[in-house]
């Protein structure tokens, strides 16, 4: 047994759960834990490696809507589930969406505060894209706010914008 599948043991014992067989759900809950928080090994490197030349010169903003992502709050490690818009304005780079769903999954695959992401994917595209502009927006249910099941939980959105207007050519 994993450190972690032991520590699962525990919370098996400690909250007396009912598992069909305690191993198996121990390695289960272990693998979907280290999937959940596979965003610290990110490697932003090599997500931006594969960056595209803007060699038509496009001007105007492109726009991946609705990515979806899943991660889990800060506070409670319960889940967030919603929906994430990037839109960006080359300059001299191009970027595919695979790339920009990885980078969501990098930051999404940590704790987190959804005002938090916002802010860290926009700046990290800011920063290996080096675009005119950068919006991104994040649309989310936090399930922390859940009491009961019958609450109907509000989307919570928030937004984040990075213009570099000195790189305007
Ligand atoms: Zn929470």
């Amino acid at each position: 047994m994993s450190k972690l599948e032991e520590a699962i043991s525990v919370i098996i014992q400690e909250l007396n759960l009912q598992t069909e067989n305690d191993a198996i759900f121990c390695q289960r809950v272990s693998e979907k834990m280290r999937e959940s928080f596979s965003g610290y090994s990110a490697n932003f490197e090599e997500i931006f490696k594969n960056k595209i030349p803007n060699i038509k010169k496009l001007n105007s903003p492109i726009e991946f809507k609705n990515i979806k992502f899943l991660s889990h709050c800060k506070h409670h490690m319960t889940p967030i589930l919603g929906t994430i818009t990037v839109s960006y304005t080359p300059n001299e780079w191009l970027i595919g969406l695979s790339r920009i769903v990885e980078c969501v999954n990098a930051f999404s695959g940590r704790l987190q505060l959804q005002e938090e992401m916002t802010v860290e994917i926009t700046e990290c595209i800011n920063k290996y894209l080096l675009p005119k502009t950068v919006v991104v927006e994040v649309t989310a249910k936090h399930y922390c706010m859940q009491k009961s099941p019958n609450d109907i939980l509000p989307e919570i959105k928030t937004s984040h914008e990075i213009i570099n207007s000195c790189s305007m050519t």
